[in-house]
């Protein structure tokens, strides 16, 4: 049971405020969460909610939303706080109303992206780890991004896919891979604040056409693996692409990037949902390993 009134007193200690809302909202449409609307008059708190044993997963996002709002580059919802109320992990943010996101709104956000991925720290990873999806995403610090993709994105899932039984050709592939990877990766980026989990469905316009990005897997990485899941499921349109690369041109090399920034992202379907993304991974291993001879 969620305990909504223990929910509204923290928002109203958080916030400073008095809150004393009327029903919830629930909201549709995420992929790993319950999700509510908590409003009293003009106050209104977006409110996420998990099984209580799923705190540190909101503590992440947190950080996540704090660490790209203190950029002042794309709006984001502001985090009020998180916390349990009964057998509910929740966290409470900012309530965004939101709306389409037409070509003006597309173009702002690959400006405002790249303006994000200015802000930059001086080791890949994060201060803590998270969680892309509902699976783990460690992020121990590290200066070589090389090292970094290999040990804490591909080799990570790849373990995982071998655990959950997805063997013989996959991993054969991922491990020629690994080898393989610096050719693949030969270029140098910054450790740029990333998204981390940027495909469309956290990304709209908000009812002013401002562009916003929720629902962050945040992490310092090369800002190419950002922009390459905008691709992954259907992508942002022309204007997004751009405006992007306007704004901050992408190195060489980004095209054969991609499908290995991707790959990440597909072998962590596999390992969420199985079923036809273990064909895909493999589709993805053989383009790049044949990229490199
Ligand atoms: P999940 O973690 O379950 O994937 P999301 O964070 O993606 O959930 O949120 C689910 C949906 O709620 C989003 O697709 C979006 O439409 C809406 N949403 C997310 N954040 C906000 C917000 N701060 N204000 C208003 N609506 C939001």
């Amino acid at each position: 049971m969620t305990d909504w009134s223990e929910i509204a007193t923290q928002i109203a200690a958080a916030s400073g405020e008095p809150f004393d809302p009327k029903q919830p909202r629930q909201v549709g449409g995420g992929c790993i969460n319950a999700a509510a609307v908590l409003a009293d008059g003009d106050r209104r708190w977006f409110v996420k909610l998990n099984d209580a044993s799923r705190l540190d997963m909101f503590e992440a996002e947190y950080d996540g939303l704090a660490a790209m709002a203190a950029t002042d580059s794309i709006r984001v919802p502001r985090p009020l706080c998180c916390g349990t109320g009964g057998r509910q992990a929740f966290i409470a943010m900012e309530y965004i109303p939101l709306g389409g996101s037409g070509g003006a709104t597309t173009a702002r956000a690959g400006e405002e992206l790249a303006a994000m991925h200015r802000s930059t720290a001086d080791t890949f990873g994060w201060h803590r780890d998270n969680t892309i999806g509902s699976t783990p995403q460690p992020n121990q610090r590290d200066a070589h991004w090389v090292r970094f993709w290999c040990e804490h994105r591909l080799g990570f899932q790849l373990e995982l896919a071998a655990r959950n039984g997805y063997g013989g050709r996959l991993q054969e592939r991922g491990a020629r891979l690994l080898e393989q990877i610096g050719a693949l990766l030969d270029h140098a980026p910054a450790p740029s604040l990333l998204h981390g989990d940027l495909w469309g469905g956290n990304f709209s316009g908000d009812d002013q056409g401002n562009p916003v990005i929720f629902d962050p897997a945040c992490y310092y990485g090369d800002r190419e693996a950002d922009v390459a899941m905008t691709e992954l499921f259907g992508g942002f349109g022309s204007r997004f692409y751009a405006a992007y690369n306007a704004a901050w041109p992408l190195d060489a090399g980004y095209e054969t990037r991609k499908t290995l920034y991707n790959l990440y992202h597909i072998l962590n379907h596999l390992n969420l949902f199985g079923g036809g993304y273990g064909g895909q991974a493999e589709r993805m291993m053989d383009r790049l390993l044949a990229a490199v001879g």
